[in-house]
């Protein structure tokens, strides 16, 4: 049984039913819409499919959809690329989606999609292109752009992402875009918003107000990578409902030897929260390319389990690359093997201070199944906040969440070692327990005989898990 769950990126590599079909047999737990790529049209097609295809493979599958954020862009160049000489000037033309010249090798001028490039660099910042791999180091700004030296030259071409370390760009946090795709991902009913390039808590209390205004209540996923959001990690954390460890970007901006440590600080600091953490790109980046994972990929994936994540996630892997189905395949095996190993060490539990009531009974809760050497955690939940506590206690055993919502059944699916089914709103416990036994019993969790514990806010309705029952299985049910 694995736990810690798989986000899967969409995309051209999955569009065929059925690598799209093996891809969620495979393992993929929530599905990944990049509002980075592709048209809302596209999205839309891609989540129907899977939504059609989940039940009739019995899988719980959520959605998440990334919007871009301020991500700054090159405009569109022609097709064989810039090419871009060390040592030479380039002309950095911002706010343009295209030019009418894009100079030679040795001068080369560029269109960059961002209006306030020039007021935002300063003579001697780094720009780098294409996730660093062309550095630029500014000259001068004029009044139509910015002058840059080359550090290290190469190909550009159209799209590629821009990175100014050290900048705090002035860019809102929801672009024009953001907000058309936001609406249209609410509209699509998806179970989770990642908000890109967060910077502070207010723009996730921004994000979320934003969710609520289109008539949404998808919770927001908080990307993290920019180092403001580093420096701020405790309060961001804290503003979110999940966060994600967005390597690339993050190794862009802060230079890649400081990914590890800080991959282990963010992850740490959402389990004291008890916030899900999904840690993200290039975990099989190899696999785009190849059927088999390198050792090196493997060990990252077991070791971001190891850290405590909550979900990892494939990108190009799954939308882009020749092996999609494969590396799910591959990335679940990684995650089984890692969580049956005694170098597995569940995290810490949240602190004293941060405790609620439904923290304590949550960890109460994991402690009563495991003294009683329970089979199963079932938890009642309407909004899926208490089935994430128990989550984040870690219980050995299976845990299922019940829950009348749809919507919550399928958020879910993106926390960890949870299973969940529907059922029809609980609120007498002999109800609930007949509800539990029955679920448990069809899943094959449990059987006749069989000790239980049902976590449960009843009565009372949202918000107040108060419950903890120990039920054998079969026993006579009572209020
Ligand atoms: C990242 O930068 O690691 C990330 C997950 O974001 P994106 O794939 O949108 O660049």
């Amino acid at each position: 049984m694995r736990r810690a769950k798989i986000v899967a990126t969409l995309g051209p590599a999955l569009d065929e039913r059925d690598k799209l079909r093996a891809a969620l047999e495979a393992g993929i737990d929530v599905v990944r819409l990049n509002f980075s790529h592709g048209d809302h049209d596209t999205h839309a097609r891609r989540l129907e499919s899977v939504r059609e295809l989940a039940p009739r493979l019995s899988r719980n599958v959520g959605s998440l959809a990334d919007l871009q954020g301020p991500k700054i862009r090159l405009g569109v160049l022609p097709q064989a690329g810039v090419p871009v000489a060390t040592g030479s000037e380039v002309y950095l033309v911002p706010g343009a989606d295209e030019l009418d010249d894009y100079g030679s090798a040795g001068q080369a001028a560029l269109p960059v999609v961002y209006e306030s490039l020039a007021r935002d660099v300063q003579p001697g910042g780094l720009v780098l292109i294409d996730d660093g791999s062309i550095r630029l180091v500014v000259s001068r700004c004029d009044a139509h752009g910015v002058w840059a030296r080359v550090l290290a030259g190469g190909l550009a071409r159209s799209k590629k992402g821009v990175n100014l370390p050290g900048v705090a760009v002035s860019a809102p946090s929801l672009t024009d875009k953001d907000v058309a795709d936001l609406k249209a991902a609410i509209d699509l009913g998806v179970d989770w918003v990642a908000l890109s390039f967060v910077r502070r808590p207010d723009d996730v209390t921004d994000a979320r107000a934003r969710v609520a205004s289109f008539g949404g209540e998808a919770p927001v996923v908080a990307k993290l990578e920019r180092p403001e959001a580093i420096d701020a990690l405790t309060a961001v954390v804290d503003a979110s409902d999940a966060v994600m460890v967005a390597r690339g970007d993050l190794g862009v901006e802060i230079g890649p030897e400081r990914v590890p440590a800080i991959q282990k600080q963010i992850i740490a600091e959402a389990n004291a929260q008890g916030r899900p953490v999904i840690t993200a790109t290039e975990m099989l980046e190899s696999m785009v390319m190849s059927p088999r994972p390198t050792r090196a990929e493997a060990s990252d994936v077991a070791n971001a389990v190891f850290d405590g994540s909550d979900a990892l996630m494939l990108s190009g892997e799954t939308a882009a690359g020749r092996y999609p189905v494969e590396a799910v395949r591959t990335m679940a095996r990684i995650i089984e093997v890692a969580e049956a190993s005694p170098q597995l060490v569940h995290p810490s539990p949240p602190p004293y201070e941060r405790r609620s009531i439904g923290r304590v009974v949550a960890q109460a809760a994991c402690q009563v199944a495991r003294d009683v050497e329970a089979t199963a955690i079932v938890v009642y939940s309407i909004s899926g906040a208490s089935i994430e506590l128990v989550s984040k206690y870690r219980p050995a055993m299976p845990l299922l969440g019940l829950t009348p919502h749809e919507a919550t059944r399928r958020r879910t699916a993106l926390m960890w070692g949870t299973e969940a089914a529907l059922v029809p709103m609980k609120d007498r416990s002999t109800a609930l327990t007949t509800a539990a036994e029955r679920a448990l019993v069809d899943g094959n969790w449990a059987g006749r005989g069989d000790r239980i514990v049902i976590v449960s806010g009843l009565p009372g309705g949202q918000g107040g898990t108060n419950r903890i029952m120990v039920h054998r299985v079969g026993d006579p049910v009572s209020s």
